[in-house]
């Protein structure tokens, strides 16, 4: 059976570690959260993250922005948070309007104030191994693996889903550390060959929002298994992952929720502080 990989303590681990470099600032780190448009899941983020920052003593800004908003006038209301020396960091909160694409506005956010890591910029970095703030739920990913005490050298790892803010970072992240990476996707789903890639995982990590897309049966014996994914069904968060039947064949496996979920909005705040040292 196997271990339970639970973000919660590990989490409240980093945070007593921010908490004391935090103290140790001569100004208060500030964190601007813009949302343009409302959604349920998004709340819940920015809760979390409101929490979070509060009890790091961090000062978390919230900007609501009209959901009707241009590109050009959400580009212009970034900017000038990046002239702002009282803030530190900006995040945008996901999802955007459908007349807004993301991929146009992440290059402006001043790579210094990158909090998620997600400007080409930063992301670049993560190529020649010199990005100083990562994304932060593959960010989040890593700090599961290290607590598994896994030597990723030359390791079997799969990664499912090839989003621009987890699979694609994570591979990079993973290749970093010589683990040999297959990323699978969409395509490896309807050439119906996500099973054979999967059974080979030494350590699995799944990040596509499909409830039970990973049959537990295909679960290589004592393989390390990390679940991004989130989904309702019905009242219940699961992830992607069947987890009961994958916990009787991995030696670890995160729950769903309790497992990256905890551990993100703290790679956000270590990306915070990251930020901070940047501009001071
Ligand atoms: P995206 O929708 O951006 O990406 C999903 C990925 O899965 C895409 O690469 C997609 O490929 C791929 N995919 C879709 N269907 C299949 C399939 N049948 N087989 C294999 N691959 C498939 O999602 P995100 O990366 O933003 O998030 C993924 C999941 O992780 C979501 O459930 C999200 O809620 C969760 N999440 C959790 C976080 C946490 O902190 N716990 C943080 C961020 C995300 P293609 O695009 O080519 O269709």
């Amino acid at each position: 059976m196997a271990h339970l990989l639970e973000g919660k303590p590990i989490a409240e681990r980093l945070k007593e570690e921010l908490k004391k470099e935090i103290l140790n600032f001569d100004i208060k780190p500030v964190l601007a959260s813009i949302q343009v448009l409302e959604n349920p899941a998004c709340e819940v983020y920015i809760k979390s993250q409101k929490k979070t920052a509060e009890s790091l003593g961090i000062d978390y800004r919230f900007y609501k922005l009209d959901s009707n908003i241009s590109e050009s006038k959400l580009i212009e209301f970034i900017q000038n948070l990046n002239l702002d020396n009282s803030i530190h960091g900006i995040i945008l909160q996901m999802p955007l309007p459908s007349h807004i694409d993301y991929k146009n506005i992440s290059e402006y956010i001043d790579p210094k104030k990158d909090v998620e890591g997600l400007n080409p910029k930063n992301l670049g970095k993560l190529i020649f191994g010199k990005a100083k703030i990562l994304p932060c739920t593959p960010s989040a990913v890593m700090e599961l693996l290290k607590e598994t005490k896994v030597d990723l050298y030359g390791k079997e790892v799969v990664v499912v889903g090839h989003s621009e803010i987890v699979g694609k970072p994570l591979a990079l992240l993973l290749l970093e550390k010589f683990a040999t990476t297959t990323v699978c996707h969409i395509a490896t789903s309807q050439r119906s060959k996500l099973e054979e890639h999967v059974k080979q995982a030494e350590i699995l990590v799944v990040a596509v929002g499909k409830a039970n897309l990973i049959k537990g049966n295909w679960i290589k014996e004592g393989a390390i298994v990390i679940d991004v994914g989130i989904n309702k069904v019905g009242d219940k968060i699961v992830g992607d992952v069947e987890l009961e039947e994958a916990s009787k064949r991995a030696s670890w496996i995160t729950p769903v929720p309790g497992g990256v979920g905890p551990l993100t909005t703290v790679m956000l705040m270590r990306n915070l502080l990251e930020a901070t040292k940047l501009q001071i």
